[in-house]
């Protein structure tokens, strides 16, 4: 009991802290077989993001789109899960690997893209790009992982506020509208097939890991979900950084979530009230169905922090 509370702890201030604490005796290659992977329709693929604590997690959702030039993935999980991917695709196609996307730095969504041939073409969001530049970073970045010969797996395409991959059937359209869990999120749509990729700007039916030192921000969450919730059309699926597929609908209801806790503890730090108090007054959690509130205190802190920035 002890245990799984420390891990659920470490899990929600960044999903990172499994793989490097200490606290994840067992390597990948022990934890197995929880990859697995299950077409989500047509040409598109998903090998799920595993157990979401202890030594069954292997990280976010992988997105696996087959086309006609080679196999897209997204996200590539923690370091160590690379093979592991490599034959859940070739169960379902022959085709190589040509390019990587990262919906974000963290290396929960990162930690397998040195695992891959060089020949990808890695794809990210240009603040993505520089996260994973950085000289120095807690692990959570996981810049020390593209460090000397691996400088070749950092992302060299990128993008600014949207680009478009690929065309016909095959089309990736990326976007980004702003901070939120990082400075450099991408919400990657497949447009043939109405399904989303929105990496942990939806990473669970939970408050999000807002990781200030990447530029994310509590305080701008919200309206950046909102610009993503009007600015992309026709989705009716929506793959979460730690969610099984869910529908377009569960996205906006995460959007009015955030900001209900926006709100909550912009109030709430108005009124003197300790963070404590705030999580006490806010009563969001029972107002969504099927909603946890484990990782709301660290949110409502990160968000007191900024606010009292201003
Ligand atoms: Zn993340």
């Amino acid at each position: 009991m002890k245990r799984l509370s420390v891990l659920a702890i470490l899990f929600g201030m960044g999903a990172v802290s499994a793989s490097t604490s200490g606290l994840q005796p067992q390597s990948p290659a022990a934890a197995k077989p929880v990859l697995a992977i299950q077409q989500l329709k047509d040409n598109l693929y998903l090998i799920e993001t595993g157990s979401l604590v202890g030594p069954g997690f292997a990280g976010g959702n992988t997105a696996v789109l087959v086309t006609d030039s080679g196999v897209v993935v997204v996200d590539t999980k923690l370091a160590g899960w690379g093979q592991a991917m490599l034959e859940q695709i070739r169960s379902v196609t022959p085709k190589p690997v040509t390019m990587i996307i990262n919906t974000h730095t963290h290396n929960d969504h990162t930690g397998s893209n040195p695992e891959f041939p060089a020949s990808v073409e890695f794809v990210a969001h240009e603040n993505t790009k520089a996260n994973l530049s950085k000289s120095t970073c807690p692990p959570v970045t996981n810049c020390q992982a593209f460090k000397g010969g691996n400088a070749k797996f950092l992302p060299r395409t990128t993008f600014t506020d949207t680009r478009s991959l690929l065309s016909g059937k095959d089309r990736i359209d990326l976007h980004h509208f702003g901070p939120g869990h990082t400075n450099g999120d991408a919400f990657v749509v497949f447009p043939a097939l109405r399904i989303m990729h929105a990496g942990d700007m939806f990473p669970w039916k939970d408050a999000p890991f807002l990781d200030r030192g990447n530029g994310g921000s509590g305080v701008t969450f919200p309206a950046t979900l909102a610009k993503a919730v009007a600015g992309i059309k026709n989705v009716d699926t929506v793959i979460g950084g730690h969610l099984p597929p869910t529908a377009w609908s569960d996205f906006e209801e995460y959007q009015r979530f955030n900001q209900d806790i926006l709100t909550g503890a912009q109030q709430a730090f108005k009124a003197g009230k300790s963070v404590d108090e705030a999580e006490a007054s806010l009563g969001v959690v029972q107002k969504y169905k099927g909603y946890e509130s484990r990782r709301v205190k660290n949110a409502l802190t990160a968000i007191y922090e900024e606010l009292g920035q201003k």
